[in-house]
Order: C-alpha cells, then sequence, then structure tokens
C-alpha cells in the first residue's frame, strides 16, 4: 500500500508522541509554570497504540519515531519498541532529551531500537541547565557516552539555536562532532514555544551556521535523500563527525515532506502547524474497524496542506507546542 496526499507526497514517516509529559521545561518548547497534563484516560493505552501503529503500517508506513513530551517517561516505551520492531519497522528511532538514557539504553537496543536522536542544546553546564530549567547535563552526557559505546553509534545531537541563548556555541558544538564524532544537528528556532517568545529574529538561519563551520572547517557535501529535512556535511579534512541543518523556518522542505503526527491524545497530524487535528482516539473507542480507521487515515492523509506558512505575511502560530506534537 502506498499512503499519498493529494499533491502526490508519498507519506512514509510517522511520529508517535507518546506522552505529553516531560521531566524538562525548555525555554524553546515549554511554559516554566506547572502545566495541566492530560488525564492517563485522554491518553492513547498501549493496546490503542498497537492497533493504530499496525493499521498505519498497512498503509505504507515505513519509518517510524517515537517521541513526547519525553518518551522515556511514559512506563512501557522499550515493550512498545520491540512490538513495533515486531511489526517489521523498516526505520524504527526515538527522540530523548537523554536525562534517562544512560539507564535505559540496553533495555531499548534488545527492543530492536534502529536510531536515536538526542537534544542537547549547549554545551556549557551552566546554560544548559539554564535552558532546559533542571539540573540535568552530567546525566544527558552520560547518556551520550552510553550511546558511542553502543551499536547506535555515531549519536545524532540536536540542538536548536535560539539568539542570544545559544548562538555563540556554532563552533563549539561542530568542534564536539568532530572529538567525539557525533552527528550534530542544527535545527531552526519554530514558532511552537508555549510562552510564543518565538520571533523571527531570534531563528538563527541555517545558512549562516554553514558558513560559520565551514569558514573554520571546511564542509563538503553528504547525499542526502529528498524526504530528509537535514542537509548533511562531513568535515573535508577527514575529521570523524557530521554536521546536519535543518532549516525549516529559512528553507521550508514542505515539497518533500513525507511526514505525519500522531498526537499522544489519538490526534492525526498532518503538518507541524496544521490549523485542525483529525481524532483518531473518538473512532476507536466508538468501536470503529480497522478499515473504517484506514479509510479515514487515507482521506485525511490526502487532504495534506502544502506547506506551513510560517513565512507568510498573515502567519499566526499555532496554540499548541510540541509537547503535543512530537519532533
Ligand atoms: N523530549 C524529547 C527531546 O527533547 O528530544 C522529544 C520531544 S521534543 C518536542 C523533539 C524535538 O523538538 C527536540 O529535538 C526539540 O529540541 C525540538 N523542539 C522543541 N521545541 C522546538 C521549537 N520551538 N523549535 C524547534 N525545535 C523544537
Ligand atoms: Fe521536554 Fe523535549 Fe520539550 Fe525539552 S524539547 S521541554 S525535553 S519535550
Amino acid at each position: 500500500m502506498t499512503l499519498l496526499d493529494k499533491f502526490g507526497r508519498q507519506i512514509t514517516d510517522l511520529r508517535i508522541s507518546i506522552t505529553d509529559r516531560c521531566n524538562f521545561r525548555c525555554v524553546y518548547c515549554r511554559s516554566a509554570d506547572p502545566e495541566n497534563y492530560r488525564g492517563r484516560d485522554e491518553l492513547l493505552s498501549w493496546e490503542e497504540f498497537d492497533r493504530l501503529a499496525k493499521i498505519f503500517l498497512s498503509l505504507g508506513i515505513q519509518k517510524i519515531r517515537v517521541t513526547g513530551g519525553e518518551p522515556l517517561v511514559r512506563e512501557g516505551v522499550e515493550d512498545f519498541i520491540a512490538r513495533l520492531h515486531a511489526l517489521h519497522v523498516r526505520d524504527l528511532s526515538i527522540t530523548t532529551n537523554g536525562f534517562l538514557l544512560a539507564d535505559r539504553l540496553p533495555r531499548l537496543i534488545a527492543a530492536g531500537l534502529h536510531r536515536i536522536n538526542i537534544s542537547l542544546d549547549s554545551l556549557d553546564p551552566a546554560r544548559f541547565e539554564q535552558i532546559t530549567r533542571t539540573t540535568s547535563f552530567a546525566a544527558v552526557m552520560r547518556g551520550i557516552d552510553a550511546v558511542q559505546n553502543s551499536s547506535l553509534a555515531p549519536a545524532k545531537i540536536n540542538a536548536v539555536l535560539v539568539r542570544g541563548i545559544n548562538d555563540d556555541e556554532v563552533e563549539a558544538f561542530a568542534s564536539f562532532a568532530r572529538e567525539r564524532g557525533v552527528i550534530m544537528r542544527f535545527i531552526e528556532f519554530m514558532p511552537l514555544d508555549a510562552d510564543r517568545h518565538w520571533h523571527r529574529s531570534a531563528v538563527v538561519p541555517a545558512a549562516q551556521v554553514y558558513e560559520r563551520i565551514h569558514a573554520r572547517w571546511p564542509l563538503a557535501s553528504v547525499a542526502h535523500q529528498h524526504s530528509e529535512t537535514a542537509r548533511k556535511y562531513r568535515f573535508a579534512d577527514g575529521a570523524p563527525g557530521e554536521i546536519g541543518l535543518i532549516a525549516p523556518v529559512t528553507q521550508p522542505f514542505c515539497g518533500h515532506c513525507s511526514r505525519i503526527r500522531l498526537t499522544a491524545d489519538g490526534k492525526l497530524r498532518t503538518c507541524l502547524f496544521s490549523k485542525d487535528d483529525h481524532d483518531l482516539r473518538g473512532f476507536l473507542r466508538d468501536g470503529a474497524s480497522d478499515d473504517d480507521v484506514a479509510t479515514y487515515i487515507e482521506s485525511v492523509v490526502m487532504e495534506k496542506e502544502a506547506g506551513h506558512r510560517i513565512n507568510a505575511p498573515d502567519f499566526h502560530a499555532p496554540s499548541r507546542t510540541m509537547v503535543f506534537i512530537g519532533g
């Protein structure tokens, strides 16, 4: 089966947010204020996630990324990964803030995880802890070390750059990639923060990141697939490590988008910036058959929007944050 939208894009990637909870409160994502988490009943149960995953795979999904919130705070994530693995997902990955990773990695690997992304927004412990509003730097570094010493190496590290907060660390991150042999990916700040502080001037364009690193350590392009979000580069001098630039704001890749998202509360979202969600949980709980759910998913995906409108003059940031949508 092939899942297509009306623009002929083939949808092969599903991001599943398994929880809205998080043990961090990153400034570019969550508010500092205590949040009302969703009640347990509002979130999909593992059985419901399993059922939907099977339906999505039958429709042509090939890659699944498990995310959140922080996916490692939901008990049972390793078993979920194992069940996805048993369904022969071609590419099975997780995005985590890394805080609980060092302890959990062996079980994740045993479950059949293929790839892992870890968020790291500063190499300075004090600044890292200001950004995440936690005391967590050492634990995250232990998580990265654990990945580097495992079969999942090299670790993919994601940094969201926010001007005035961590944009002075571009070269330090690149140096970290070279020294540690990790894949260092820079993500442009998107208007998805709970506090609504996003402003265009806070975005550090990927082109500037490229220029800065290239001036210090010349970069050479690495081939990438159209549907991949990152432009990839290696160091021309042969040093280990890789650089990835993800530019959803300044160089949108919507024309090649192959992604849809399932939120923790069971909504199908066809774009990070969709105005409307599509409720699958209600369908499941009202006793719909797998065929009915599949037909509904196909009809929603068909209407996937042409692209986000961050750069449109009348753009208004959505009121939802990454908390529900997943990265
Ligand atoms: N808690 C996990 C983590 O932080 O890796 C997984 C969920 S998090 C929502 C997924 C990714 O979204 C992370 O790499 C995070 O840095 C990124 N993210 C969150 N808010 C963002 C924003 N406003 N702009 C760009 N990326 C953002
Ligand atoms: Fe939590 Fe990830 Fe958001 Fe940070 S980016 S607050 S770790 S969900």
